[in-house]
This record gives C-alpha cells, structure tokens and sequence, in this order.
C-alpha cells in the first residue's frame, strides 16, 4: 500500500485519500478468502529508532474504514514476531507490518530482506503507485521471488495516466503550474511531442515571459531555466502547438495574504509588484481551451493557492474543469490537495495519488514497481 498520509505534528492524518483509495483492492482480497499482509513507508525514517513514524495511527483509521476486519499491527517488518503474527492469521483478517522504512535495507532494494518479506506470503499485490518510481524492496525486490500483480488503485492510475499519454481523447491540453520548472522539464519535452494545448501558470510562468523578453517586476524567476523555456517557445512554435502563457496576473506588493494586489500584463509587471496568481484574461482563455479539449491534465498549482489571496485561478480552472465532459486528470500532490480542497475531486475522471510517480508516467517512463509486474506476469 501507499498508506504514506499526511499527517500534522501531533501525527493526526489530515488527509486520508490514499487509505481510502486502497480499500477496493484490500476488500476484494479479504472477500476472496485471503489472509492479508499489509506493509507501507511512511515518512522518511532512517531506522526504527524514529518511531514518531509508527504506522499506528494508519492501522487507527483503516480499521474505521473497515469496521468488523480484525486488523493487528506487528512492531517490525520481517523477523519472529511477525512469522509467529501470520502463522496466527485467520481467513478474512488483516497483519499490518509496521513502516517499512524502519529498515534501512528496504530503500537499498537489498535481495536479503527482499526475500525476507516475500517469504511471508504466497501472492504479492502491489497497490502503492505513490511508490512504483522507486525499485524499492517491498515495491520491486520482493517482486522477483513470488508471483506479483497489480491492485486495482495501480491498475487504474497506470491505464488511465497511459491512455491519455498513448491515445488521448483529442485535443489534449496540459496545464502546467507550480514553481519549479526544472521538476516539470522531462514532462514538458514528452508532452511537447503529444500535447495539442500547453497552458503555463504559476511561478514558473515569470520564467517564460522573462525568456521571451518581458519585464517581470520581482516575480519569481528561475534564472537558471530561461535557455530551456526560449526552447520551449521556439518549438512549440515549430510543431504548431498552441502554447499560452499566464499572459495577466494578480500580483502583489509583498509575498503575504494581506498584501496589496493589483492586476498586470505579465510583460509589464513594475519592479516593487510580483505576479502570484493569473489574471483575468488569462483565467478566460485558459477556460476557452478547456471546454474544446478531450483530454486535460493540470500538474501543479496557478499561483500561491495556500493563500486564499491567490487561490482564485486555482479555483477557476478546477471549476471548468470540472464542469467539462473531457477526461480530466490532476496529477502531482499540490494539485490533487487543491483540487480536494476546492471540493471538485469527485467530478475529475482520475486525480493520481502519486506525486513523483504520476510526472514520471508523464514523462514516458516505465515505472520500476510496474516493470516488475509486468515482467513477472510474463514469466507465469
Ligand atoms: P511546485 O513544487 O513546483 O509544484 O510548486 C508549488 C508551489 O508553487 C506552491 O507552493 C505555490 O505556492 C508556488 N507558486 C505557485 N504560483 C506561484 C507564484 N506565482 N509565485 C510564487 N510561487 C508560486
């Protein structure tokens, strides 16, 4: 599972979307007879002795999720404790291991403790997307050694993700936000040769209006991303594809929810002013594009939605998104939490609950924690 949740500092879930996205495929295996094997990383622990990342609390609220399943948590991953805990598992109910991160061996995908926990059991179902970039232990190692497939969460974020990169519904826009460009170059050079329509907001739009010229007060700038973004422009405009970026904005006299704000061209921002949300205009045709796509996938946010000062892009396009018959997908973690927040998630045809992962699919990438799948379904 990818149980990996948010949690505030006194270790209370503040969001519970990936344990609930794992339920289907926990349920189906408890109604087909299984005994069930949980296991996830949570957090970055270095070693057990950072037990402020117990998974405790998860086990909490999984067994609200699932009244009636008798679920244990065990206080380690492999060893004694937890052979002698399955050994003791009845059909229909549910070990949990503590946070695989506990040992250091899992990240080093080591082959020992690989076969450790394939050992523990006789089928291995992968659900955890959040995790399958990483050829971890628990997410590839243990795939060599007992027959592995994907759970139904995976499956979906894998088909759905692939399908809208391999034969989308056309036209297929992406819109990209956020900050760092760099994070977003190897999807932008995959979709360069895909997309139809790439539509630019968030900070990272100060860098493209910087590198064709424009003046872009105290904006965010990525000094270091103004060659690749002139690329960019130069061949977007050499394949024809229609790129629009932010080209209004909100901004303000300082970084702060209270701030003074007025609205610029994005070319003409005075020094003293620093764009941080888009602006009307480019909220309108953001919008036009929209409504005639039959694909839309928004990775990252349009301006600093953290504070509600600069959220309204945010909201707006989520909106008509939302409001559209295309496949619309959010991907990356501060879209999906937005997307959440504005209360649209029930009305996007998929909102990836991987961050890294789902930009790695969006890059053409063959995940690691898919290819072992995948490799050893050939082999049965
Ligand atoms: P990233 O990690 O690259 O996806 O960037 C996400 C961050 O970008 C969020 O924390 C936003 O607050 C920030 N962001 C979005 N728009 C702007 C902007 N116009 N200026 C500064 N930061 C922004």
């Amino acid at each position: 599972m990818d149980h990996n949740v948010p949690q505030d500092e006194k270790g209370n879930i503040t969001d519970d979307t990936r344990i609930r996205e794992s339920l289907d495929t926990i349920r189906y295996c408890l109604d087909k007879g299984a005994k069930v094997i949980l296991t996830t990383h949570l957090g970055r622990p270095k070693s057990k002795a950072d037990t402020q990342w117990t998974v405790k609390p998860i086990v909490e609220r999984l067994k609200k999720h699932l009244a009636g399943v008798k679920i244990t948590l065990v206080n380690d991953c492999i060893g004694k404790e937890v052979e002698a805990a399955v050994a003791k598992l009845g059909v229909g109910e549910i070990v949990y291991l503590e946070n695989i991160r506990f040992y250091p061996e899992e990240t080093k995908n080591d082959e020992g403790f690989s076969r450790a926990l394939a050992n523990l059991c006789e089928y291995y179902v992968n659900d955890a997307f959040g995790a399958a970039h990483r050829a971890h232990s628990s997410t590839e190692g243990i795939a060599k050694f007992v027959p592995a497939v994907a759970g139904f969460l995976m499956e979906r974020e894998v088909k759905i993700m692939s399908e809208a990169m391999e034969k989308p519904k056309r036209p297929l826009t992406i819109i990209f936000g956020g900050k760092k460009i760099a994070d977003k170059v190897g999807v932008m050079d995959n979709l360069m040769k895909r997309a139809d329509n790439i539509l630019v907001g968030g900070g990272m739009a100060y860098t493209f209006v910087k590198a064709a010229g424009g003046e872009i007060g105290n904006s965010i700038v990525d000094e270091g991303s103004i060659e690749y973004c002139k690329n960019v422009l130069a061949t977007a405009k050499k394949n024809k594809i229609n790129l629009i970026v932010g080209f209004d904005c909100i901004a303000a006299d300082r970084y702060a929810p209270d701030a003074n704000t007025r609205t610029f061209e994005t070319a003409k921002i005075r020094e003293g002013w620093e764009g941080l949300d888009i602006g009307p205009k480019t909220i309108e045709a953001f919008k036009e594009v929209i409504k005639k796509s039959g694909t839309v996938i928004w990775c990252g946010p349009l301006g600093v939605a953290e504070m509600d000062a600069f959220a309204n892009g945010c909201r707006e396009v989520g909106k008509a998104m939302a409001e559209t018959k295309a496949i619309t997908i959010a991907g990356g973690g501060d879209t999906a939490a937005m997307v959440a927040k504005f209360g649209f998630a029930d009305k996007f045809t998929h909102i990836s609950t991987g961050g890294g992962a789902s930009l790695e699919l969006l890059e053409g990438k063959i995940l690691p924690g898919v290819a072992a799948l995948l490799n050893i379904n050939q082999v049965i």
